[in-house]
């Protein structure tokens, strides 16, 4: 593995100069040069998937089928995505004029923000920093990359990756942790996108607050998943242990915890247990020894995980389904919590682990107050029919994102905006809304010489004058 390089403060500023002159060049790049950059990327990864397989094992034992499906595949459908529509998203779009406008042209650029920043998480290694860069290339700015120290495999190859690929004065990725990151924090970056925790995240928007640099934070929190008195049980349980267990638990938009209707508790539980068993222990060899489920990613984050268990325990909580741990595999089971009550860090917490907690309600207004007693979450997953009680909760709260009768999958979406809201983040991304993180939007407004509205509101504020503007204000 590389040593981390150490940058001196005028090590860091040079690159950043570096990368300001091309962002002016960049400033009217072509829909084919950003294509072409972002083709490079494309090409690169149909060359070394293997590698990205391999580093990402090495780093907490990520199954290769998992690799392939999210981390590969949905930086490959962004790339594609953005290839076939950058065209037609960079073109200028015309608006309608109001009637106080009539004469007027107006229209909307997109231009480059310019100088970015990306700094990326651990959990999702390949794809949390390569799919913002895709949607910085598209929009048309350099970058300085900042990937996970907690994931030195694929930070490795994502350095690699870039070196190989661009000149450092239009991609850079520098490495370290929370020392280098605050260093390169003080640069007056035009945007800065972060994907992490809500606790950083602030840091990152008090750093960038000091050059008014705008930011899109990525950020987690506690998912709710209602299970209503009629959703599909076994299809609810089947998808919500797939949504869950995936990257062993580490995911920004995993079910965090349950709430099912008092009724069909009991009978949802068994389809819990019967689909665990299903999908990571067929031949019946332990789950221990299942090769679909990922490790924790490092002993700080087992004893935190072990610690919610511990605590969940200790105040009067029942497992319901698994709960053993292995310290030196990394390895936690997928575990079930209930009986739980408001004391416990579980249901603080955002868990980022393979530990499901299950709450309960009778009526849907308590689970519908429950989320509302809480920071909005990144996603909320209901699963039921498509009637009353699912709009109640659509209208009621408020999320970055909802799925119905499903979990997780929205991520992949390439036309609705990701991201969350208030404590959950702050922008959007993937797609098109990615390629707006990155672009100013420039609102361009065309008036005729000579003669047009405008003259008629102008001083001298005679009588006639006056006439018009109270007109105005009273019509338009
Ligand atoms: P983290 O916030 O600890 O770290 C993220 C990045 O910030 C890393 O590159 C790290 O080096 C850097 N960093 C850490 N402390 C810093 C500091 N004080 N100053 C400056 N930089 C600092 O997050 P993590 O543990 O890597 O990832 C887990 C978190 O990320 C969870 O909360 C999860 O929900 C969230 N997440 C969100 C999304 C999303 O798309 N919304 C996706 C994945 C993960």
């Amino acid at each position: 593995m590389m040593e981390f390089q150490s940058y001196s403060l005028k090590e860091l500023s040079n690159l950043f100069e570096l990368q300001k002159e091309t962002a002016l060049k960049w400033r009217q790049s072509s829909s084919s040069e950003r294509i072409l950059r972002l083709e490079k990327i494309k090409n690169w990864i149909s060359l070394n998937q293997k590698w990205i397989k391999s580093a990402i094992y090495e780093d907490f034992k990520k199954p290769f089928p998992e690799t392939d499906l999210s981390e590969i595949f949905p930086v490959t459908t962004e790339i594609n995505h953005a290839i076939k529509n950058l065209n037609s998203w960079m073109k200028p779009k015309k608006v309608d004029s109001s009637l106080s406008m009539a004469g007027t042209k107006g229209k909307i650029f997109f231009e480059p923000k310019g100088t970015s920043l990306i700094i990326s998480p651990w959990n999702y290694p390949f794809n949390l920093a390569i799919g913002p860069l895709i949607s910085a290339l598209a929009a048309g700015c350099p970058v300085i990359l900042k990937p996970s120290e907690l994931t030195p495999h694929t930070s490795d190859l994502i350095q690699q990756m870039i070196e190989e690929l661009f000149d450092k004065a239009e991609v850079a990725v520098i490495q370290g942790g929370v020392e280098i990151t605050q260093q390169v924090l003080e640069l007056p970056f035009d945007h800065i996108f972060f994907t992490g925790s809500p606790t950083v995240g602030k840091k990152i928007m008090e750093a960038a607050s000091r050059n008014l640099s705008s930011v899109t934070l990525e950020l987690g929190g506690k998912s709710p998943t209602i299970v209503h008195l009629t959703a599909d049980l076994k299809d609810a349980a089947e998808k919500i242990v797939a949504g869950k267990f995936l990257n062993c638990g580490q995911t920004c938009v995993a079910p965090d915890y349950l709430l099912i209707h008092e009724e069909v508790k009991e009978h949802f539980l068994m389809e819990v247990k019967v689909a665990i068993k299903k999908m990571y222990d067929p031949d019946l060899k332990g789950l221990e020894n299942s090769e679909d489920l990922a490790r924790i990613v490092n002993s700080n984050n087992f004893q935190r995980l072990h610690s919610l268990l511990d605590d969940a325990k200790a105040k009067g909580g029942k497992i319901e389904f698994g709960g053993n741990t292995n310290p030196d595999d990394l390895y936690i089971e997928p575990t079930i919590l209930g009986d739980l009550n408001d004391s416990m860090r579980v249901l603080e917490e955002e868990i980022f682990g393979p530990i499901l907690p299950i709450l309960t309600y009778n009526a849907l207004e308590e689970a519908i107050s429950y989320i509302n007693s809480k920071p909005k979450p990144l996603a909320l997953y209901y699963f039921g029919k498509e009637d009353d009680s699912y709009q109640e909760v659509l209208q009621k709260t408020s999320s970055g994102n909802v799925m119905l009768n499903d979990c997780v999958l929205h991520f992949l979406h390439p036309n609705l905006p990701f991201g969350g809201v208030n404590n959950s983040g702050i922008g959007k991304s993937h797609g098109y809304f990615g390629y707006l993180a990155f672009s100013n939007e420039k609102g361009v407004l065309k008036q005729r010489v000579g003669f047009n509205n405008s003259t008629l509101i102008k001083p001298p504020y005679d009588f006639k004058t006056k006439k018009i503007i109270s007109t105005l204000i009273k019509w338009l």
